[in-house]
């Protein structure tokens, strides 16, 4: 089960440390504990993820809390024009594989190895302004980085995106008005964050309705089944 209660989303929303994906990605994954990771969820596991398993356990609490669809909104970038779109998660989660902790290519009769990056790595990269570079420089496992021809990079990258295809989400969106077609990057945990901040707003609107109408606590009406506060709301005609 990687639902998100109605509780843990409104902790994350009201904890959210402001689009940080390494922060967000760490409260996501110690709030809706997985059991593939030990019970106490400790920081240093979450962190050791690859970045496509998070993206995954991420879209599976995406599909479970709000359904497989997401509607999005993109704006075509050669003529402007305004797409709406439905992403169906199941699509994306389908294509998981779990990566390995390393991967090797071959060039020029040499091997180069490098680690698939997790979080934490990526979370380091973005701390530095690092960018590509870094997280290539953290995760480059032998040679040393600085004896990496440009061609094993490239070749390692691609080997990389075949090992973890979740680490980075590209959708080929073409446009109906120009048939423009271009690879647009989908941030699994910020649509989630997102969705989740929406929900968290519209309980408090519940609560704020239901507190004043009845007097009761904050407490008590968050504890109430949906579906009862529900109908309390239908008879309030809120
Ligand atoms: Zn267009």
């Amino acid at each position: 089960m990687m639902r998100v209660s109605e509780l843990a989303a409104l902790r994350l929303w009201e904890s959210d440390p402001g689009r940080s994906p390494l922060a967000r990605a760490r409260a996501f994954l110690t709030e809706v504990a997985t059991p593939e990771i030990a019970t106490s969820a400790a920081p240093a596991a979450v962190d050791r993820l690859a970045v496509g398993t998070r993206n995954f356990r991420v879209l599976r609490a995406y599909a479970e809390t709000f359904g497989p669809r997401v509607p999005c909104e993109v704006a075509c970038p050669a003529c402007d024009s305004r797409l709406e779109l439905e992403i169906d998660v199941r699509e994306l989660i389908a294509a998981y594989r779990e990566p390995p902790e390393s991967v090797t290519v071959r060039h020029d009769g040499r091997d180069y190895s490098a680690r698939v990056p997790t979080d934490a790595d990526l979370g380091a990269a973005i701390e530095q302004h690092a960018g590509a570079e870094g997280l290539f420089a953290r995760c480059a496992l032998a040679p040393a980085p600085e004896e990496w021809p440009a061609a094993a990079i490239a070749a390692i990258e691609s080997a990389m995106a075949a090992a973890d295809p979740l680490a980075q989400i590209d959708l080929a969106l073409r446009c109906p008005d120009c048939a423009h077609g271009w690879p647009a990057p989908f941030d699994a945990l910020a649509v989630l964050y997102d969705r989740l901040a929406a929900q968290a707003q519209g309980l408090l609107l519940d609560v704020h309705r239901l507190a004043r109408a009845y007097g009761w606590r904050e407490a008590d009406i968050l504890a109430m089944a949906p579906a009862r506060r529900e109908h309390y709301l239908a008879l309030l005609g809120a």
